[in-house]
């Protein structure tokens, strides 16, 4: 895509700055360009694509790829596209913002100067994991705070990516640390062995796999019953702000499952206590904290040097978020803050709901 189509979307795109560089970005899902593109100094930076899903392993591996499958670790953060403009190096979130925060933190946590150096188009693609980060927090036992792992390559203009095996050779070359691969099958094979992927995943409280063609066009995906319950506690936890839509998509994932493993009765039932507690547990105490006249929403903890912390926050209110700071703290230079990004319906009608709020339903 170059600067003139990306003109033409002239309606759908939305001006921002960074640092006093202006740019346009796609916010959201439009025919015919990535959701997260952007046009910033003249140059294109192509959003990345939705993965798509099956819920049937055994029959949606064979339906979307032809001969051999590579399978990787989905890690269970947030998506970050690296890309060199005008000499500097930008984070761009999933929907095309610039992010000073993660623009800020990966100069700590890897090394991307010399990728850009050698291959100047490169966007470096991957995800940002670990208990502190301001979007997704997920436990991984092998990073204290934050960590990126990048799993992909792609041309920033044209979007396209490098075949599998090139860019796992390239990042290593570079020492940047990668999504685990856990090996390339026939396609007859692959089904089986994402499934037993999936179980030792599940075990570990991990989210689940992407499938790609050799090649790294094709692409799909398969999460743990973990991950699926996880966003389950976690949307049920602010059930009048996540969409009705998100819950139901997680529940069905989890009856497909279950049939397609042939569970034993034993073990449906297993699972169909986890899902209760997912969804009920999480929201009695979201109502209890109400009740006690205590904010939900939700709740990060950042360690950066302060300046970042700063520019985070500002970042944050500056799209509309309000946020209630309940720890701030220093740590070996690093300001540590911990904060809520308050929701406005759940504590709203939890609130009237306890008042004995009469509905029509
Ligand atoms: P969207 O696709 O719009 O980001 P989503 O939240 O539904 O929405 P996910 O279900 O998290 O997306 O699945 C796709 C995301 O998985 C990718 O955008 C990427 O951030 C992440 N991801 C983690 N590990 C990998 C991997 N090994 N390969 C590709 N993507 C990965
Ligand atoms: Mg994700």
């Amino acid at each position: 895509m170059g600067v003139e189509a990306f003109e033409q979307l002239e309606d759908n795109l939305k001006s921002r700055s960074y640092e006093g560089r202006e740019y346009r970005h796609v916010p959201d899902y439009r025919r015919g360009v990535e959701k997260g593109t952007v046009l910033i100094a003249g140059t294109v930076v192509r959003g990345f694509p939705k993965i798509s899903r099956t819920l049937v392993l055994s029959e949606g591996v064979p339906r979307q790829f032809e001969d051999r499958v590579v399978l990787e670790e989905k890690l269970n953060g947030y998506n970050v596209r690296v890309a060199r403009i005008d000499g500097d190096v930008l984070a761009f979130t999933r929907s095309g913002i610039v992010c000073p925060f993660t623009t800020r933190i990966l100069e700590r946590l890897v090394d991307l100067e010399p990728i850009f150096e050698a291959h100047p188009e490169a966007m470096v693609c991957g995800e940002m994991i670990g208990p502190e980060n301001p979007y997704t927090a997920h436990d991984y036992p092998e990073v204290d705070s934050l960590a990126f792992r990048a799993f992909d390559w792609r041309d920033r203009e044209s979007g396209e990516p490098l075949p599998v095996a090139e860019r796992r050779e390239r990042y290593d070359a570079f020492d940047v640390p990668q999504t685990r691969l856990f090996g390339t099958f026939d396609v007859d094979d692959a089904s089986e062995e994402a499934r037993r992927v999936v179980r030792d995943l599940d075990a570990d409280d991990r989210e689940g796999v992407v499938m790609k063609s050799p090649d790294g066009t094709t692409q799909l995906k398969y999460t743990t019953a973990a991950a699926n319950q996880g966003d389950l506690e976690f949307a049920f936890s602010l059930p009048f702000d996540y969409g009705q839509a998100f819950m139901f998509r997680r529940l069905i994932r989890e009856a497909f499952q279950s049939v397609e493993w042939n569970e034993s009765e034993d073990d449906r039932r297993d699972r169909a206590h986890d899902l209760g507690e997912a969804i009920l547990l999480s929201m009695t105490d979201t109502i209890e904290t109400v009740a006690d006249d205590q904010a939900v929403g939700e709740r990060h903890t950042v360690r950066a040097d302060p300046a970042t912390v700063d520019a985070l926050l500002a970042h944050l209110r500056d799209q509309g978020l309000t946020l209630e700071i309940e720890d701030d703290s220093r740590e070996d230079g690093d300001r540590v803050v911990t904060f809520l990004k308050r929701v406005q319906s759940t504590n709203d009608k939890t609130k009237s709901y306890l008042d004995g709020h009469i509905v029509q339903e």
